[in-house]
C-alpha cells in the first residue's frame, strides 16, 4: 500500500509518498508560502527536484498540486489517487487524550481541536491539512500520529511541575514532550542494533536538530523528556532558549518595556544558538564563524553541548543507569565535534567514544569503543517512515 505522509504547518506542507511494503520513498517535496503566493517542490525517487510557482491561496490548492505532481504523466509515480491507500498526518499536540496514534474520525478530529489550546500555532495548522486531504480524498482512511503520544508513559514525578496543583487540574499544565515519533523510532532501532530486547533497555535519545530534545527510554517506554508543556523547555536550541529562570521574563520585560507576547517571541525565535552567537541559528554557520575566531559562536556551540551533557547525566540518574546513548537529527547525525565534545564528558559512566568511528555523517553506526560500558551510536531519524508505519498498522 502507498501511504501519503503529510506534515502541515500554517504556511507550508511537507509530503512523502511511501510504499509501505518496501518502505521506499516514491516521491517527496514541499509546498511553501501557502496563503501568500505558493511554491511547489517535487522530487520523484531517482529523479530531478522540480520547483514551480503555483497559486496556493489555501492548503486545498496546495494538496491538489501535490496530487497532480504525484499523478503527472511524465514525472508522476502513481497513475491515480486510487493508488494512495492511506494518509498519515503529523499532529503536534495530543494532550493527555492521545497516548497513541489514532484513525481520524469526526470524534477524534474534535478531540484534537480541543488540544489546540496547548499548541495554538501547530494543531490548527495540522488540522487544516487534514481537512484539505479529506476534501480531496474523501474515501481514503487517515491517521493522526502525535508528537506527544510516545511521552504519555512518563510518570507523574517526571511530568508535574512544581506549581499549584490546580493548574494541572484546571488547565492540564504539565510536561508533555515532543519529537515523540523520532524518540520512539530511534530508541527501537537502537535496541535492535545493540541486540538487546527493547523491553529491557535503558536508552537516552539525543534528538539534536533545530528543535532539540532528549528522552530517557526505559523498558520500551519514555520515562522523561526535556521539552515540556511546549517545545520551549529543555536544551538550548536553534532559536529557543530552553530552560531559563522564569523570573528573567519579568526582569527583562520591565527593563525593556516589553509585553508578554514580545518576551515569548524572543524566547522562541531570537534566543538559543542565534541569540547567544548573534550570528546564526544554524550549527554549520556557527562552526564556520568559530573556526574564524568568533568567540560568541564558539560559546554558543559549547553551551549547546554542555546542556546536552547535563541532561544525559540527569537521565542516566533518572533510570539508574544507561545501556546506550544515541544521537539523531541534523546536529546529532552530522556534527562530529558536538558528539565528541558531549561524549568526552561521559567517561564517568564508562562511556568511551572512538574518535575514528565518530567521523561519520548521516549514517547508522556505533561510535563507542568495544570496551565502552555504554554503547554510543548515531541513528538517523526518519519521522516520515515512522508515521507511515503507524498509519499502516492502524488501517490494515
Ligand atoms: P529541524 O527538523 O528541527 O528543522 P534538523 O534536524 O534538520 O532540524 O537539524 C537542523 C540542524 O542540523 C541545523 O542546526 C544544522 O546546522 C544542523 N546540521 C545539518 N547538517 C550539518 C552538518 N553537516 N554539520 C553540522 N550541523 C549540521
Amino acid at each position: 500500500m502507498n501511504i501519503l505522509v503529510i506534515n502541515c504547518g500554517s504556511s507550508s506542507l511537507k509530503y512523502q509518498l511511501i510504499n509501505s511494503e518496501t518502505e521506499d520513498v516514491l516521491a517527496k517535496g514541499l509546498c511553501e508560502r501557502i496563503g501568500i503566493d505558493g511554491m511547489l517542490t517535487y522530487q520523484p525517487a531517482g529523479g530531478e527536484k522540480e520547483k514551480s510557482e503555483k497559486a496556493m491561496p489555501t492548503h486545498t490548492e496546495a494538496i491538489k498540486f501535490v496530487i497532480e505532481a504525484l499523478t503527472n504523466e511524465k514525472t508522476g509515480v502513481i497513475k491515480s489517487l486510487d493508488e494512495v491507500g492511506a494518509v498519515g498526518h503529523r499532529i503536534v499536540h495530543g494532550g493527555e487524550k492521545f497516548t497513541a496514534s489514532t484513525v481520524l474520525t469526526a470524534e477524534t478530529i474534535q478531540a484534537i481541536e480541543e488540544c489546540s489550546d496547548l499548541a495554538p500555532l501547530h494543531n490548527p495548522a495540522n488540522l487544516i491539512g487534514v481537512r484539505a486531504c479529506q476534501e480531496l480524498m474523501p474515501n481514503v482512511p487517515m491517521v493522526a500520529v502525535f508528537d506527544t503520544a510516545f511521552h504519555q508513559t512518563m510518570p507523574k514525578t517526571a511530568y508535574l511541575y512544581g506549581l499549584p496543583y490546580e493548574y494541572y487540574e484546571n488547565y492540564k499544565v504539565r510536561r508533555y514532550g515532543f519529537h515523540g515519533t523520532s524518540h520512539s523510532f530511534v530508541s527501537k532501532r537502537t535496541a535492535e542494533i545493540i541486540g538487546k530486547p527493547y523491553e529491557d533497555c535503558k536508552i537516552i535519545v539525543c534528538h539534536l536538530g533545530n528543535g532539540a530534545s532528549l528522552s530517557a527510554v526505559m523498558n520500551g517506554k519514555s520515562v522523561d523528556t526535556s521539552m515540556g508543556l511546549t517545545p520551549l523547555e529543555g536544551l538550548v536550541m536553534g532559536t529557543r532558549s530552553g530552560d531559563i529562570d522564569p523570573a528573567i521574563i519579568e526582569f527583562v520585560a520591565k527593563k525593556e518595556g516589553k509585553t508578554l507576547d514580545e518576551m515569548m517571541n524572543i524566547l522562541n525565535k531570537k534566543s538559543g544558538l542565534l541569540g547567544i552567537s548573534c550570528v546564526s541559528s544554524d550549527g554549520r554557520d556557527l562552526e564556520d564563524a568559530a573556526s574564524k575566531g568568533d568567540e560568541k559562536a564558539q560559546a554558543a556551540l559549547d553551551i549547546f553541548a554542555y546542556r546536552v551533557v547535563k541532561y544525559i547525566g540527569a537521565y542516566a540518574a533518572a533510570m539508574n543507569g544507561v545501556d546506550a546513548i544515541v544521537f539523531t537529527a541534523g546536529i546529532g547525525e552530522n556534527d562530529i565535534s558536538c558528539r565528541s565534545k558531549v561524549c568526552k564528558n561521559l567517561t564517568y559512566l564508562g562511556a568511551q567514544i572512538d574518535e575514528e568511528l565518530n567521523k561519520c555523517r548521516g549514517e547508522e553506526r556505533i561510535i563507542s569503543t568495544p570496551e565502552s560500558k555504554v554503547k554510543l551510536l548515531v541513528v538517523p531519524t526518519n519521522e516520515e517512515l515512522a508515521i507511515a508505519r503507524e498509519t499502516l498498522a492502524l488501517v490494515k
